[in-house]
């Protein structure tokens, strides 16, 4: 008897289903009766941002709100692909979507082949409401991270007695500001990651030589944040606003009172508005101005990813 040929089975396209989601369904069911609550009480309404973010997950993926047909040659069967919101705050499909394709972006064409160490800097609670609020100042910060660990880096090149070449110890980075924490709490802070070593170049237009550097010990990760440090405090020292200040500049009331109880964890409405939720997260017990803090509550976190980044697959 002959045997049937084996059937050639194309993995195809499989549809997520956004729809089944509990965060779909909550939003589903409260959101529009929540703007519209809100949007009675004057000086309550959320911006315009928000509304769209939350609208646009609504009708991100789902068949009903657009769709292009694709077929695969392979199979010749044809799919429905949703489009999507291409949300850049809220939706979590997107969120992963664009993480990954910047992952391997990253890995494919911008991170040589060298060891390469990931750098996460936090904030203190004082300063980060701030941050999330001021994309300038929250520049200004990333770059005194940025540049405090290069020099880092070239400190221990000369501690070595590397030959600095015709351009000096040169190193890079890409450093990425995420803004929630492991609770969904407002925390800007840094992910980076560097170069764990430094280039030199003998002459002006020759070929540019990798130095490996040895791992940080802690006392070098405590001058790197000791210089980040006061060089934070005298940022926020020369150029901000008092807290007043910046309080009445927010024009938004509501976005700035939800912020501020996600920055220090508490409940934002109701009944237990201002209660602390420990089950979340523990903040500091008293989060008091940076400038009375006599030792530096930023942190700094280390870890070495190897000579080849993780890839991701696309
Ligand atoms: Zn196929
Ligand atoms: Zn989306």
């Amino acid at each position: 008897m002959p045997s049937r040929p084996r059937e050639v089975r194309c993995p195809g396209y499989r549809r997520r289903d956004p729809t089944q989601s509990l965060l779909y369904e909550l939003l589903r069911e409260h959101l529009e009766t929540f703007l519209a609550e809100l949007d009675a009480h004057p000086g309550l309404a959320l911006p315009r941002f928000v509304k769209r973010e939350l609208r646009g997950f609504l009708e991100c993926g789902v068949l009903a709100h657009g769709f292009a047909r694709v077929h695969c040659t392979s199979c010749a069967r044809d799919s429905l692909v949703a489009f999507s919101c291409k949300g850049r705050g809220f939706c979590p499909s997107c969120g992963g979507r664009r993480m990954s394709a910047t992952a391997a972006h990253l890995v494919d064409h911008v991170l040589p082949e060298t060891p390469i160490r990931q750098w996460v800097f936090t904030l203190p609670f004082s300063l980060r409401l701030r941050c999330a609020f001021d994309h300038e100042l929250l520049a200004f910060v990333r770059r005194i991270f940025t540049r405090v660990v290069f020099s880092y880096l070239a400190r221990q090149a000369r501690a070595k007695a590397l030959p600095s070449g015709a351009l000096g110890f040169r190193s890079g980075a890409v450093n990425i500001v995420q803004r929630a924490g492991g609770s969904l709490n407002l925390n800007p802070h840094f992910h980076a990651v560097f170069i764990d070593g430094v280039y030199t170049r003998a002459t002006l237009l020759g070929p540019a030589r990798f130095h490996e550097l040895p791992a940080p010990e802690p006392a070098d990760v405590d001058w790197t944040l000791a210089r980040i440090h006061s060089r934070l405090r005298s940022l926020f020292e020369r150029c901000i606003d008092t807290e007043q200040e910046f309080e009445s500049r927010e024009t938004n009331e509501l976005l700035l009172h939800l912020a501020s109880a996600s920055v220090h964890g508490q409940a934002a409405t109701g009944d237990g508005n201002g209660r602390a939720l420990p089950g979340l997260f523990t903040p500091e017990p008293d989060p008091r101005p940076e400038r009375d803090s006599p030792k530096p509550s930023c942190s700094l976190v280390l870890l070495r990813i190897g000579r080849r980044a993780t890839r991701f697959n696309k």
